[in-house]
């Protein structure tokens, strides 16, 4: 994903920055800087310090956000789940993992590990500023004080906001954990989607009758990711019994390296399908997809070859492998179809639409 930049790694977890990221730093920093005390620095004199103190105080955020990130996957290791890294959005943090932890008290600890570090961090920012303050009132005027009392307050809300028992936030799998012990997996995420959800409409009703638009844009998004967990939650579990070989096409269509990229284009509308693996002489070479072509100038199309655009890293899959995991490897990797290789040899191929129409049929 080249819209992210890697900036280092921790524990082993490389920790990398989104574009939405180094846009909407700025942002804040800005807002700092122009909010009066207590929840910015517009008094600070001269503008140089007080734009200082801003940035330093958006960056001190997004430390506790990546605090929040690392306290779930320490915790997910522990529960012998891979973490890929560590991304940092435009709201917040996100860890990829390969895959939650199954276990209900093992998914609700992973789960609090973010909120109970974001509690943590606010009030022991709180106390020192409150320790401080209380003996010498004068010092609520000095920017390094600000500074600490806006972080606790701010991760205090973290924490908080976390915790409320809807998806997409902790506090929704802590949710499903409990309703887990209960029922099926499946079940459970539904139930704690559904809380989630209706917590999203009271909470956009709430905003509009106050009339405050944070509420129901926040709402809108508490609602969409309740939604799309239940989405890949069923998906996933119902794909768990399914083996590649059973849904993998293997009638498949190769090109040669040495096609251009103009018959390239012509190949694909006859054919219909947007990837093909590249082969030569019964070798595999590298895949070949529509994202491809679309890096590539209208007018260097007929010069270029497939072997000059073809990726060559080859991320496969065996046929006796579950669907489950073709689904959780093309996610993961945002790429539309997986070659499917047993011994070397190239057996069939497996696309999204593949799994979209299994998933369809399996749960009509
Ligand atoms: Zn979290």
């Amino acid at each position: 994903m080249r819209s992210s930049l890697k900036i280092g790694s921790v524990m082993g977890i490389p920790i990398k920055l989104h574009i939405t990221f180094l846009l909407i730093l700025p942002v804040f920093a800005y807002v700092f800087a122009i909010n009066p005390q207590p929840f910015g620095f517009s008094g600070v004199e001269p503008p140089l310090t007080r734009y200082a103190l801003s940035t330093l105080t958006a960056v001190l955020l997004f430390v506790s956000i990546l605090l929040h990130e690392l306290a779930h996957s320490y915790l997910a290791m522990r529960y012998g789940v891979n973490i890929d890294s560590i991304t940092l959005f435009l709201f917040g943090g996100v860890s990829s993992m390969e895959e939650m932890p199954r276990e209900p008290s093992e998914e609700a600890k992973m789960a609090f590990a973010g909120p109970l570090t974001s509690l943590v961090i606010g009030f022991v920012c709180l106390f020192v500023y409150g320790n401080f303050i209380t003996p010498n009132p004068a010092l609520a005027e000095s920017p390094v004080f600000l500074t600490i009392w806006i972080l606790g307050a701010m991760n205090v809300v973290l924490g908080v906001f976390n915790l409320l028992p809807a998806f997409p936030m902790d506090g929704g799998r802590v949710l499903r954990a409990l309703y887990a012990r209960k029922m099926s997996y499946v079940k459970a995420t539904q139930s704690a989607a559904a809380v989630g959800k209706f917590f999203a409409i009271l909470m956009a009703i709430f905003g509009i009758l106050i009339g405050n638009l944070w509420f129901p844009l926040i709402a809108l998004f508490i609602y969409v990711g309740a939604s799309e967990e239940e989405r890949s939650t069923q998906a996933s579990v119902t794909l768990e019994n399914v083996l590649v070989r059973d849904i993998m096409s293997s009638e498949v269509v190769s090109v040669h390296p040495s096609m251009s990229v103009e018959d390239l284009v012509h190949f694909m509308f006859e054919n219909k399908h947007m990837g093909y693996p590249v082969m030569e002489g019964g070798i595999l070479k590298g895949v070949v997809s529509f994202t491809d072509i679309q890096r590539v100038p209208t007018l260097e199309r007929p010069v270029l070859l497939v072997s000059d655009i073809m990726t060559k890293g080859i991320i496969s899959i065996p046929s006796d492998g579950q669907a489950s995991d073709a689904l959780k490897l093309l996610s993961g990797r945002n790429i539309g179809r997986l070659l499917v290789i047993d011994n070397g040899n190239l057996v069939g191929i497996l696309s999204r639409t593949d799994l979209v129409r299994t998933l369809k049929l399996m749960t009509e």
